[in-house]
């Protein structure tokens, strides 16, 4: 049964939600944007009969709930149990964390060395590679609360007893260029040592989230304060050249409440555009120092980097309440998810500086590091915090259901540096450079995303079978997800508060689904509330209540804005989140062939097939058939041809329509 329509896949309709849009334009000048792209086609008189009307109704307590700031639960609160994610998760416990210490047993010596606990005479190395070792411990710290493990918080505590005792008596740490005597805070874009204290500073947040131990924290806010010290009160000039700081530091500001974490956050953004002694000659563009953050236009520049600094940006914005900052992350976060960024989810299309390129310039054989579909994910959740728009979440859940988990092998000891869509026989490697551990890190995280709350609102965002606890509405509220997602798009939900209370249960309606139904108690709800890309049930709540969604997931062919020269002919094959590609060994050891303008599809559960995967299928051009897996499982067997984009037989160019929008489901081929 079709419930609702989606203004952005079919035609606009009047609902509570742009009439509340509308409304919203009298304080948000941004929301104002959006709403009047969803409006252009209603009466304006029917408008603002409708504007007039919920104007006069809306209370005072619904204004200061529109202002109540998200955040997502913690880790902690959040246990998965499915048949998705929960195998992965224990492969990335299993085995990718074992896998991981080969590869920065050098960075832990190097504090060890640094503490004085041993001699030995460094030579130079990777400036950054603490940083590599700081993202394992900040993976182990997401892994532990999902499974005892004495032996590991055992090796965590001596390692962070190794990195106490590395650290200088004016708080500076980082072991690596201690040890080889290199003199700090002078090569600002060349060292990384803003980027390496970040990691030390999210890791540490992480372990102390994850056990209330306070022994890295504090070693993070000696570094913090040795940072404000130099940069703020010395008032020394600069930024790191890779950004990551920022972002860090406004979570260490959430869990100690030390304001003076925010206001150097803030101002290492605000430095940026701003002439200084550069210790390099690279285009400041790279670096998005080019212009003040208010100013840049579009992202550029090192996608790893830009993807960090505007989470930071958007994190800063969120917390300091500056409009002109919120702005600036907006009008970045349309360029990047409107005009530069893949189908699944990935971003930095350049070799030549690991960057951004031009507006719709996206070769299928584009770079795309993991690292930078990783800072995708974070400035999406980033969004998604400050303005509550499930459009946000949509790009998360495609970057990490596609671009993230195509970084790693099934058995999650290789990875990829570049996930190109188009590729011929390119094995996963362990390339120790930045990836590997910050795929880990995601990927153990994945609690943190799937709810989040305002103190009267409990947002569901992800489709993922589990358990979670949140404050809201007074009581704590226990919740109970199940769901076979992403193969289908069955979810029931049990909520059950701990006595009666009145909150708002946001369900996200996903921006692939065309075809959604709600029940509430066993009964249908025939037309629930929807707003900002959520159906709303806003009631008193009662223990043993129970909803239900069906997300109709069938085949979509998706097409590309027809800017992206490099997809003219060509479709995706997408269904629900997950995005499909071809592999040549599972059809006859070619991908020249196309697909045939009436293909039907066959989907088929293969339990047994690289993890338990849906197959689709399906009839060539000439006759023969076609197999598809998920983008993320391709390069898992022997070597073989892939491919995303697949041509698709008497395509036509569709030229309107495309408002807002880089890719689309095609009506009709
Ligand atoms: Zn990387």
């Amino acid at each position: 049964m079709i419930l609702y329509s989606p203004a952005t896949l079919c035609g606009p309709a009047i609902t509570p939600s742009l009439v509340w849009g509308v409304y919203k334009t009298l304080v948000d000048i941004t929301s104002m944007q959006n709403a009047l792209r969803k409006l252009h086609a209603i009466p304006q008189t029917a408008l603002l009969g409708c504007l007039l009307v919920t104007y006069g109704a809306m209370s005072q307590a619904a204004l200061s709930r529109s202002q109540e700031k998200r955040h997502e639960l913690p880790f902690t609160s959040v246990v998965i149990h499915d048949s998705f994610w929960s195998p992965k998760q224990k492969i990335y416990r299993d085995n990718t964390i074992p896998h991981s210490w080969q590869y920065v047993q050098r960075d832990i010596e190097d504090n060890e060395i640094a503490a004085g606990w041993k001699h030995i005479e460094r030579g130079e190395d990777y400036v950054w590679n603490q940083a590599n070792l700081h993202k394992v411990l900040e993976t182990v710290a997401y892994a532990l609360p999902q499974e005892s493990n004495p032996e590991l918080d055992k090796k965590m505590d001596g390692i962070i007893a190794a990195i106490a005792g590395a650290q200088q008596p004016n708080g500076y740490i980082n072991a690596l260029m201690t040890v080889r005597h290199k003199e700090t805070w002078v090569d600002l874009d060349g060292h990384h040592e803003g980027y390496v204290a970040g990691h030390l500073i999210e890791a540490a947040v992480a372990y102390y989230q994850a056990t209330g131990k306070r022994s890295f924290l504090d070693i993070a806010c000696k570094m913090a304060d040795h940072i404000y010290q130099h940069f703020i009160v010395e008032k020394h000039e600069g930024i790191c050249g890779h950004a990551e700081l920022e972002l860090a530091l406004v979570r260490l500001y959430r869990v100690t409440g030390e304001k003076r974490y925010l206001a150097l956050a803030k101002d290492w953004i605000e430095r940026r555009g701003k002439p200084w002694a550069y210790s390099s000659q690279t285009p400041r563009s790279y670096f998005m120092d080019h212009l003040p953050i208010r100013e840049v236009p579009e992202v550029t520049g090192h996608a790893v980097r830009s993807m960090f600094y505007l989470t930071g940006v958007t994190e800063v914005a969120n917390e300091t309440e500056d409009q002109s900052l919120k702005e600036a992350a907006r009008r970045l976060w349309r360029s990047t998810t409107q005009r530069k960024m893949y189908v699944v989810g990935s971003v930095g299309s350049q070799e030549s500086d690991e960057g951004f390129g031009p507006d719709y310039d996206l070769p299928n054989h584009g770079y795309n590091e993991s690292c930078a579909a990783c800072g995708l994910l974070y400035f999406a959740q980033s969004m998604f915090l400050l303005d509550g728009e499930g459009e946000s979440v949509d790009v998360l859940e495609r970057t990490l259901y596609n671009a993230v988990l195509h970084g790693i092998s099934l058995d999650g000891t290789n990875t990829y540096y570049r996930n190109p869509l188009s590729d011929s026989n390119n094995p996963r490697g362990n390339i120790w450079v930045c990836c590997p551990p910050c795929l880990s890190r995601t990927l153990l995280r994945v609690q943190n995303y799937i709810y989040a709350q305002t103190a009267h609102d409990l947002y569901v965002n992800l489709y993922i079978g589990s358990n979670a606890t949140a404050q809201v509405g007074g009581t704590q509220v226990a919740l109970a997800q199940e769901t076979n997602y992403p193969w289908d798009g069955g979810i029931k939900l049990q909520v059950n508060p701990q006595k009666a209370a009145r909150f708002a249960l946001r369900l996200r309606l996903p921006g692939w689904c065309r075809k959604a139904s709600f029940s509430l108690n066993g009964k249908l709800l025939p037309k629930p509330l929807i707003e900002k890309g959520y159906a709303v049930l806003d009631r008193q709540w009662h223990t043993g209540d129970s909803v239900e969604i069906n997300l109709t997931m069938p085949v979509e062919l998706i097409e590309a804005h027809p800017s992206v020269k490099a997809d003219t002919g060509l479709v995706a094959i997408q269904r629900g989140p997950i995005v499909y590609g071809a592999e040549a060994l599972d059809n006859g050891n070619s991908l020249d062939w196309s697909l045939a303008s009436d293909a039907q599809f066959q989907v088929q559960h293969q339990v047994e097939l690289l993890g338990g995967i849906n197959t689709i299928t399906g009839h060539q051009s000439d006759g023969g058939q076609f197999t598809l897996i998920p983008f993320y499982a391709l390069a898992n067997r022997a070597a073989s041809s892939q491919s995303v984009w697949l041509p698709l037989m008497g395509k036509s160019v569709g030229m309107t329509n495309w408002e807002g929008r880089l890719y689309r489901p095609l009506a009709s081929p």
